[in-house]
């Protein structure tokens, strides 16, 4: 670089001075020309043209004057005819012709050479005889080109030895200066390649020392910088991780509830729903995140209050829970509620609603057959009292006096009682069961013995309807440990039904069998049947089949209920076997495995 900078240098100077020369050059050819044109013009035509000796004036002019520039001289006639010449050895003077305007009668130009290899730098100027123009005297003057004579090529060879001796003291000394920068370079190179900022270790001076000092504050201002957006980084990413993790824990909480959930923002735009609510509106998740509830909720009344509680600003701030049912085929009844939720911060700040939606179809009916339940437990009381009033009231009368009545009222006062403490039975026993406050007593039963007491007791009733009954156990039954008194209620309920849901001259079966695995009690009768929808719901509290041959007979839909419970206290299983308008068979199974049923001897 310092050469190449160097060769540069020489190169201009040479050029700067080879220009100069030649300008110097052609100012001096201009003053001698335009001085010896002038000079040659004053003098006498004939003077100019004579020969004197062995030339004319001319070529005496050019001996005498021996001047190496000057390339020839000639007066020349009116159209160009030269009358006398005296060019230089080897010279050819240019032919030109002249104008006869006088603007041109001293002039100066520039004529290229004849046969190339050069320029003549010409001066002419007009001659006069006896005040007519008479000719022209041309003197011509070779153009000076690019050369240096000994003088210069000395100065410049002076020049050129400076420049080289200069070259290597700068290049020394600019190394000096930017060796502390190269270093620099180095340094912030080794911190790139580390991923570290470090302050530069180098030794400088002046401003250098300056600069490279100011430039180490800033790397630790940078550094400090980046430390602690890097702290911030972490921290945000640990809160990140915090929130992301809450969020899952709280949707995880809003998935496994057993309802159906949406959470609306402020704004009221649904920001999560869980798979029950999915299921629920039968719309996509995807299509419910992020959307209004106009969006995604056909169903009115639950539509009408979500957009309530998604209004901005009217998010009430009470828990409010609205029931409806609805449309569809299936009998439905839903109870939604929305949760006010504010802001952990500032409680006075209400950021959105949680709804939750949640089917009350089970409580509804219970609630139902509840308070048709107490209704008809009412009228079930209420009958047998009224009779008993009755009857109380006559045997105090006259009627009273007739020993016949009397043999009937006592009849009929001993059925009433008894109905209305089978009735108190039930409701004590499915209450205790409720509760769970009944406590099994278990005792070895002989179950031929049980079931044929049973039958007896319960069948006294029944045959005043011409049924007729029937007991089939085998000759040996395995003793069973139960609840004595549970398990007479439980087949006394089966028993009961199969009378009253029967035809008049039907028939009762009371049966057992047993097998390797179990132990099943069977109540069969032929009497009206129950339908195959209705064979899941009898088992139900409270419920009773709608046909009319059903509810013209009494019952409070509670026998099978406590039947049921009463054999799952036992871990056994109550099955119904029915076809309507033919007969049903209920099954008490007692498994073996549950240790109820000890191997007969
Ligand atoms: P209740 O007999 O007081 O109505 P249960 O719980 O004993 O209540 O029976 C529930 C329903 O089951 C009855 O209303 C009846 O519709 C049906 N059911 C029970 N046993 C029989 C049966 N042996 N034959 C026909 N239907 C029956």
């Amino acid at each position: 670089m310092m050469i190449a900078a160097s060769l540069a240098v020489i190169a201009l100077v040479t050029g700067l001075l080879l220009h100069h020369q030649g300008e110097s050059r052609r100012s001096q050819i201009r003053a001698r020309g335009a001085g010896l044109t002038r000079l040659l013009a004053h003098v006498p035509y004939a003077e100019l043209t004579a020969r004197h000796g062995g030339g004319n004036l001319l070529e005496l002019l050019r001996r005498a004057g021996n001047d190496a520039d000057l390339a020839y001289s000639a007066v020349v006639g009116p159209g160009g005819r030269p009358l006398v010449s005296a060019p230089a050895d080897g010279v050819i003077i240019p032919p030109v012709t002249f104008a006869g305007e006088p603007s041109e009668w001293l002039s100066e130009e520039l004529i290229a050479a004849p046969g190339g290899g050069g320029a003549f730098r010409e001066f002419s100027a007009p001659l006069f005889h006896e005040g007519e123009l008479v000719a022209r005297v041309r003197i011509g003057f070779f153009e000076p080109g690019l050369s240096l004579g000994s003088q210069e090529v000395r100065q410049l060879g002076m020049v050129a030895l400076l420049v080289f001796l200069l070259t290597p003291i700068f290049y020394l000394l600019i190394r000096r200066e930017i060796r502390p920068l190269s270093q620099a370079s180095e340094q912030i190179q080794n911190a790139l390649d580390v991923g570290q900022v470090q302050p530069l270790e180098i030794h400088a001076s002046g401003e250098l020392h300056e600069l490279l000092q100011r430039f180490n504050k800033l790397l630790h201002l940078a550094g400090g910088r980046i430390e602690e957006l890097e702290f911030q980084r972490t921290r945000m990413l640990t809160s990140s991780k915090v929130l992301s993790f809450q969020k899952t824990r709280i949707e995880a909480v809003l998935q496994s509830l057993p309802d159906a959930a949406v959470v609306l923002d402020e704004t009221g735009t649904t920001t999560y729903a869980n798979a029950k609510m999915e299921a629920l509106v039968g719309t996509d998740l995807e299509q419910i995140n992020g959307r209004k509830p106009q969006e995604w909720c056909t169903e009115p009344e639950l539509l009408a209050f979500l957009v309530r509680y998604g209004r901005e600003r009217t998010i009430p701030q009470r828990v409010e829970t609205v029931e409806f049912s609805p449309a569809g085929p299936a009998k439905r009844r839903l109870a939604v509620s929305g949760y006010p939720l504010f802001s952990p911060k500032q409680t006075s700040e209400i950021f959105g609603v949680l709804v939750v939606c949640r089917d009350v179809t089970q409580e509804d009916l219970a609630r139902h057959a509840r308070a048709e339940f107490v209704a008809h437990v009412a009228h079930e009381l209420k009958s047998p009292l009224n009779v008993l009033g009755m009857y109380a009231e006559q045997l105090g009368g006259e009627d009273g006096a007739s020993e016949e009545f009397r043999v009937e009222a006592v009849n009929v006062i001993s059925d009433e009682v008894d109905r209305l403490s089978t009735l108190i039975g039930n409701l004590l026993n499915v209450t205790q069961i409720e509760m769970g406050s009944i406590q099994l007593k278990r005792q070895r039963v002989r179950l031929t013995d049980l079931l044929g007491d049973l039958l007896e007791s319960v069948g006294r009733g029944g045959r005043a309807d011409g049924i007729r009954f029937h007991l089939e156990l085998p000759p040996e039954l395995s003793p069973v440990l139960v609840d004595k008194d549970l398990l007479r209620v439980a087949v006394t309920n089966l028993l009961t039904n199969a009378i009253k849901y029967n035809r008049p001259g039907g028939t009762v079966t009371l049966a057992a069998e047993e097998t390797p695995e179990a132990l099943r009690i069977l109540v069969r009768d032929d009497g009206l049947g129950i339908a195959a929808e209705e064979q899941q719901r009898i088992f139900d509290k409270f419920y009773r089949s709608e046909s009319e041959e059903v509810q013209g007979r009494g019952g409070h839909g509670l026998g099978l209920a406590l039947a049921r419970d009463i054999i799952e206290m036992h871990q056994g299983t109550l099955e119904v076997q029915s076809t309507l308008g033919q007969g049903s068979e209920f099954a008490i199974v007692l498994t073996k495995r549950a240790g109820l049923v000890q191997q007969a001897i």
